[in-house]
């Protein structure tokens, strides 16, 4: 029999696609607020959100009439007929957000239009309204979200905590206030301040707010290309060096002033940077792409993370085109020398027999290592080199591929009490990276095998000062990643270390000459090359 669900229980199964967590709540409000041209946006949340969610918006306000309005389903002043589902300008268009919300939520809109003579507060109350009466408010909106999920044990249930739910209200909040550097956006959490801009209109400040002072004079302004015609503009600003963390969190696209992932434009951005920053490092980067608003379908996805782009190729060209532009460009610290003066991208012209056939012809300071390839002569830091080839060959492990090396009595590992509990929580990843190893007793490990990479570069000392790092950082998004570069990192060759000719050679074979080019630290490249176009230009031999 099929019988029609209750509208209060339609209208919860709803609102679980758009408000999937306290995230999207923040979410919905900020971008309420941005739509109705705030320039200060506060946002304050207790308990993970689950206890209160305000945001206070010095916008235009809601009229009196209106207001009982907002709250219903498909409800809004945005859309006005089927046509303008095409040409979306606002960032809300469904009229869906405040009645999903106040179906899962206590909602209180305290608002006042410049218009009225005073405010008004409107009380929702399981998805009806309460109570509508006068208050005081200067011009504006607050809109307070009280006891979420409250009655919705099973949604509770598939959160992740409070500081999990913090993390993602963050990340949101962050990603709204580079989509609008105009705005100057405050978040508190448990009334800590976790964020705040400007809202000065400079995304590099909006940037440096959101990661760090740091970062600063890594970012570097993309300028729009004539060249790439009307259909596609690329701006935004792009990190290098400092600018780069461990994940791909820094990362913001946004289309049509729009924040929304999508997989094939992170891709292209991956492979855009991938000979400039370190394997397992990513940028900071906003890229601001603007397309016809004919070309993008933004009506894909109930939450709008999602987009559509008619011309996807000629979108991702263009953002690889304006990485590369940006990054050849920037004044700032950059391996200047990578970038072959030839083909702008220091990649050799062919590659054929010679890779891994480099020429060692010496070392420098104990830290270099001098050779001759194909493309003209590197300059290697040893220390960085090594740390490439060790990670590829954790890597491998990740795909079974690699030997792991199992001792005849386990060894017994001694750690730091944080690092224990890191290592305690985290068996999974050790195993995935490599080490099989278990607790034993509260302050150490026992360890059973270690990957065959690390088995004669001491393997229990790098595994030690390796989870005494991590107990000190913010918890990794990938720990087996994170664990390979720590391992890779702790076992390398130190600058200084003074190698044999062998040693040299079975390093450099192990990296070949294309990988060389590709691999940077931290923003420091990991070799220099100076190619024979550069030798024969410094020495005149160009005519
Ligand atoms: P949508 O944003 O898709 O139009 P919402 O349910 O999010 O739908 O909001 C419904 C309507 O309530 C909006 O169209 C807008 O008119 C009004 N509104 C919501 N929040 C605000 C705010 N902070 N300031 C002014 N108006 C608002
Ligand atoms: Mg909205």
């Amino acid at each position: 029999m099929i019988r029609r669900l209750p509208p209060a229980v339609a209208a919860r199964i709803a609102a679980g696609e758009v408000i999937e967590r306290p995230a999207s709540v923040v979410k919905e409000l900020v971008e309420n607020a941005i739509d109705a041209g705030a320039s200060r946006i506060t946002v304050e949340i207790e308990g993970g959100g689950l206890d209160l969610i305000r945001v206070v918006d010095d916008g235009h306000g809601i009229l009196p009439d209106d207001l009982p309005i907002a709250f219903e389903r498909h409800a809004t002043s945005k859309l006005v007929s089927d046509d303008d589902l095409d040409s979306i300008a606002t960032l809300g268009f469904r009229g869906e957000a405040l009645p999903s919300i106040a179906a899962v939520a206590d909602v209180d809109c305290l608002t006042r239009t410049t218009e009225a003579p005073h405010a008004w507060r409107l009380g929702m109350r399981g998805g009806r309204v309460e109570s509508v009466e006068p208050a005081a408010r200067a011009v504006g909106t607050t809109m307070s979200v009280v006891g979420l999920f409250a009655d919705l044990p099973a949604r509770r249930k598939f959160l992740r905590g409070k500081s999990g739910e913090n993390g993602q209200i963050v990340a949101q909040v962050a990603s709204l206030a580079l989509s609008c550097p105009r705005i100057g956006l405050t978040l508190r959490l448990d009334g800590r301040r976790a964020l705040e801009t400007p809202g000065d209109g400079d995304l590099a400040a909006a940037m440096a707010s959101v990661h760090g002072r740091g970062i600063a004079e890594y970012l570097a302004p993309v300028e729009p290309d004539p060249a790439d015609g009307d259909r596609v503009q690329v701006g935004g600003c792009l990190g290098w060096g400092e600018a780069t963390l461990p994940t791909r969190a820094g990362l913001t696209l946004l289309v049509n002033g729009r924040w929304v992932q999508s997989r094939t434009l992170t891709y292209a951005v991956d492979e855009a940077y991938r000979t400039l920053v370190q394997v397992g490092r990513f940028p900071v980067a906003v890229l601001d792409i603007r397309v016809p608003s004919g070309d993008v379908d933004v009506n894909v996805h109930p939450r709008k993370s999602e987009v559509r782009l008619l011309h996807e190729r000629a979108v991702f060209g263009a953002v690889q085109r304006a990485i590369r532009r940006t990054l050849a460009g920037f004044a700032g610290p950059r391996p200047t020398t990578l970038l072959g003066p030839d083909d702008g991208y220091g990649q050799p012209a062919e590659q054929g027999s010679w890779i891994s056939g480099l020429r060692i012809l010496g070392q420098a300071g104990g830290t270099y290592i001098i050779a001759e390839g194909a493309a003209g002569i590197y300059l290697v830091d040893q220390h960085a080199a090594h740390e490439r080839v060790l990670f590829e060959q954790l890597h491998a492990a990740w795909d079974g591929r690699q030997e792991r090396q199992s001792f005849l009595e386990p060894a017994i590992v001694e750690l730091p009490a944080r690092a224990a509990a890191v290592a305690r929580a985290h068996v999974d990843a050790l195993e995935a990276a490599g080490f099989e190893a278990e607790p034993f007793g509260d302050g150490a490990l026992l360890v059973r095998a270690v990957p065959a990479a690390l088995a004669d570069r001491g393997a229990l000392a790098v595994l030690a000062e390796s989870l005494a790092s991590l107990a000190d950082e913010a918890p990794p998004d990938d720990w087996r990643a994170r664990l390979a570069i720590l391992f890779a990192c702790h076992s390398a060759t130190r600058a200084g270390d003074r190698l044999a000719t062998e040693e040299m050679t079975a390093l450099l074979d192990q990296l070949g000459e294309a990988d060389l080019c590709q691999a940077c630290s931290h923003g420091r490249p990991t070799a220099i090359l100076l190619s024979h176009h550069q030798l024969a230009r410094e020495f005149g031999r160009l005519s």
